[in-house]
């Protein structure tokens, strides 16, 4: 189900970044000016005539060293060429085969990987021949002579690549819950990533028709699948400095907007802020399920604080939480941790649900019995006639009355908590459409 994976590498300042950029697409990779800046593996969807895959810049790579960031890198650049179908390795043009090159090339030849030898910062056709040239001694066969920054010569190189990148069929429409995980900076969104998930081995998927760098991880518990919404934007917030704030509200609407259910995490030792309620409040606009989890519910002190006083201080400033279940939870700890997706898949469940007109008839009858609609200053009483729902994800329920302006705000929330009441829906908003019907 994952596309197949093409993984960059080389020593610093070759131009990996700028490479993938370029596979990639504009404004994906993020280019760092100091050699062997720390990052995390990054996919970024891309694509060849027919084919699609992920590249994954693997930071640069050096052997003869012992500062101690390299140790790390080069797990990492281990790790993504034991997933990889290809490797692109790129060496500089301008400055010839290094012995840092030799190593890798060695280390490369040790891999069962096809690779491909980039020749970089050959702008120049007639010299770029000349200096990719130099390069058949890394015994890699022939190097392709490529301008990162120009994009000459990259479409030999794809030609060539794609023929080691295996084509994946279409995944017929599955019936995996789609999650997004959104909350504030720092609240803990990736470290719940990473205990659903794994640190190591995220399966990651691009999503097709939206930005190209919006990547989905996908994982699988006791037969569901889950996808995981927008994981590049959890993940990449690390490696960008300026911005944050405004970057990730946007990014989340964005998840809401394509999430089933939502994971709204909050702070426990911060509380629900402005910032929670106005994610709060789109969740409720876009009519998606939702989750509130409650992190770091590890550093609260316990015997001054219980669940239950939380609780109350919460729904006072989450006023959804009437209808989200709310699940106190520890990343680190790995406390409760697995049961947000049982609360996720029954949030998924009512979501989705579907109740026939006969039992929806039934509930009104026995709302109105018990409470009559209000009668308007001019005398005349509001009458239900009948309701259908006519849609779900959210469900959404039409009620036809003589005329909806009679029903206010009290009533019509007293006939949504009846709905909730005999129907059941936790953990997703309910839609009641008012028709005046003459
Ligand atoms: P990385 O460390 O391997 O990821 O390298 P970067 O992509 O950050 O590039 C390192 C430097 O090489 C930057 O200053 C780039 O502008 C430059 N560079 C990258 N590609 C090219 C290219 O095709 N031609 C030239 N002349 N310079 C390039
Ligand atoms: P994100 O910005 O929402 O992705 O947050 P991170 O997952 O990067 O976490 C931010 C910080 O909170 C990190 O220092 C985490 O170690 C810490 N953190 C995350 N979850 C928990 C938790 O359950 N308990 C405690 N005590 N700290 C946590």
């Amino acid at each position: 189900m994952a596309l197949p994976i093409v993984a960059i590498i080389g020593r610093p300042n070759v131009g990996k970044s700028t490479l993938v950029n370029r596979l990639a697409g504009e404004q994906t990779a993020i280019v760092h000016d100091e050699p062997g800046v720390t990052r995390d593996r990054t996919y970024m969807p891309s694509y060849w005539n027919d084919r699609e895959f992920l590249v994954v810049d693997t930071g640069g790579l050096v052997f003869n060293d012992d500062t101690e960031f390299l140790p790390l890198i080069r797990q990492q650049a281990m790790t993504a060429l034991a997933e990889a179908s290809a490797a692109i390795f790129v060496v500089d043009g301008q400055t010839g085969p290094s012995h840092a090159d030799e190593e890798i090339a060695e280390w490369l030849r040790q891999h069962p990987v096809p690779v491909l030898l980039a020749v970089n910062k050959c702008e120049s056709p007639d010299q770029g021949l000349i200096q990719a040239a130099e390069f058949w001694q890394l015994g890699l066969g022939e190097p392709y002579p490529i301008s990162a920054i120009h994009g000459s010569g990259t479409g030999e190189l794809l030609d060539e690549l794609i023929k080691h990148v295996p084509q994946v069929t279409d995944v017929p429409e599955t019936n995996e819950i789609k999650v997004a995980i959104i909350g504030r900076p720092n609240v803990g969104k990736s470290s719940l990533l990473n205990a659903f998930v794994g640190e190591e081995r995220a399966i990651v998927s691009p999503i097709s028709g939206t930005t190209r760098d919006a990547i989905d991880t996908m994982f699988e518990r006791d037969g569901q699948t889950y996808r995981l919404i927008d994981t590049a934007g959890i993940r990449k917030k690390k490696s960008i400095e300026y911005g944050t704030e405004f970057f990730s509200i946007n990014r989340a609407f964005k998840a809401i907007r394509r999430a089933d259910v939502v994971l709204m995490v909050i702070d426990a030792l911060d509380g629900v802020t402005e910032q929670d309620q106005k994610l709060a409040g789109r969740i409720i606009d876009e009519g998606r399920a939702c989750v509130v989890v409650v992190n770091k519910w590890d550093a609260v002190e316990k015997d001054s604080y219980t669940i239950y006083d939380y609780e109350k201080t919460m729904q006072s400033r989450l006023h959804f939480t009437e209808w989200a279940d709310t699940i106190f939870v520890s990343a680190v700890t790995g406390q409760r941790v697995e049961k947000i997706l049982e609360l996720v898949n029954q949030a998924a469940e009512s979501h989705k649900r579907r109740v026939s007109t006969s039992v929806i008839n039934e509930v009104l009858e026995d709302a109105v019995s018990w409470h009559s609609p209000p009668t308007s200053r001019g005398g005349r009483q509001g009458r239900i006639y009948y309701g259908t729902q006519v849609s779900s994800q959210p469900p959404t329920i039409a009620l036809f009355v003589n005329d909806a302006k009679r029903f206010n705000e009290n009533y019509r929330r007293y006939i949504e908590r009846q709905f909730r009441q005999q129907l059941g829906f936790k953990g997703t908003p309910i839609r009641l459409l008012w028709r005046s019907k003459k």
